[in-house]
């Protein structure tokens, strides 16, 4: 069995803190041939990849032929739900079970010392977070994105879209297929930031931040505007040269890449002596202290660039103390 603590250290409450700061992209820092090797690694694998056999997968196993899809009917459209909630249940109650429910590796890698189940909460459905996290999951950010995919592939079986065919335009499909991570860190910064701002969190964001300690299932607990939000960007694929492919891998990415900054955990263990880092801890501290890490910095250092980027060390947190203070004495000056 490993021994998190040859990999990070635990406070007083127990919670676990990695060794060492968030890695940045080699273009934030060290610019070394390795690092930028280490980079395109760390985005391409574990997580993009997987995604990406889901892509496949669901192209050419659940999504129907383009002819079927001119016509909104019932069959495929209820087949395109049904697939999404099978895969959702499959993707997230997998972590669930095996961290949450079964509590596998119990506490070890984990960054809340508390499971949410040992916190119970009346701002959450049913007062439990577990079951407020998978309704809203299943029955609010589920059927809009499928909502999204249904509407996206009737355009293209239509001919609403500028859209091109995979083979004929290997690289450029290729290219941007591997950057969609990229696209959607992007997009997502500055959406997150939006979302942030006073009236616009209190009416809509505060539903996901409920879960300050967030589990599987908080992936997609959203309130339904920040869903849309989530996934609109695929529509874009409707404006600009694309295959359908590349607009259902953005939904998809959007859907199932959201779990790694939920996990809880440091480290997935696996047999006895096995792990895979899972390398939420940036977002965990975002649910944790709200204005800091609004995308993943690994991927793109947006919160780098703009100064609200904390890289989980302690000098992070005075980093962040210090600017939450200079907030605070701008805005009593502002008062007087
Ligand atoms: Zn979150
Ligand atoms: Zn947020």
């Amino acid at each position: 069995m490993l021994n998190d603590l040859d990999f990070g250290e635990r406070n007083k409450r127990g919670d676990f803190r990695p060794h060492g700061a968030i890695g940045l992209p080699p273009f934030a820092g060290s610019q070394t041939a390795t690092s930028y090797l280490a980079w395109l690694k760390g985005i391409l694998w574990p997580w993009n990849a997987l995604i990406l056999g889901i892509s496949v997968f669901w192209w050419f196993v659940v999504v129907p032929d383009m002819e079927t899809m001119k016509t909104l009917e019932f069959g495929w459209i209820a087949r395109l739900f049904v697939a999404k909630w099978v895969a959702l249940c499959l993707w997230l109650g997998f972590f669930e079970w095996r961290l949450y429910v079964r509590k596998q590796q119990d506490r070890r890698f984990k960054y809340n010392a508390k499971f949410p189940s040992e916190q119970p909460l009346d701002y959450f459905w049913f007062k439990n977070q577990n079951i407020d996290n998978f309704l809203r999951s299943m029955f609010v950010s589920a059927p809009i994105c499928v909502a999204f995919e249904v509407i996206i592939f009737w355009a293209f079986a239509n001919g609403y879209a500028n859209t091109i065919d995979w083979q004929d335009h290997l690289w450029y499909v290729g290219a941007m297929v591997l950057l969609t991570g990229t696209f959607h860190e992007t997009y997502f910064f500055f959406a997150h930031w939006f979302m942030h701002w006073k009236p616009f969190y209190s009416w809509c964001h505060t539903v996901h931040h409920n879960s300050i300690n967030p589990s599987p299932w908080t992936s997609m607990s959203n309130h339904p505007v920040e869903s849309a939000l989530q996934f609109a960007p695929a529509f874009l694929y409707l404006l600009v040269p694309a295959a359908p492919f590349m607009a259902m891998h953005h939904l998809n990415f959007a859907t199932f890449s959201t779990v790694v900054g939920h996990v809880g955990f440091e480290k997935m263990e696996i047999g006895d002596t096995g792990a895979i880092d899972i390398h939420g801890y940036s977002h965990y501290l975002h649910h944790k202290h709200f204005e800091v890490n609004y995308c993943d910095n690994a991927v793109m250092p947006w919160d780098q660039w703009f100064g609200s980027f904390h890289d989980g060390t302690k000098e992070g947190d005075r980093l962040m103390q210090a600017r939450y203070q200079r907030k605070v004495e701008k805005a009593n000056a502002t008062e007087v």
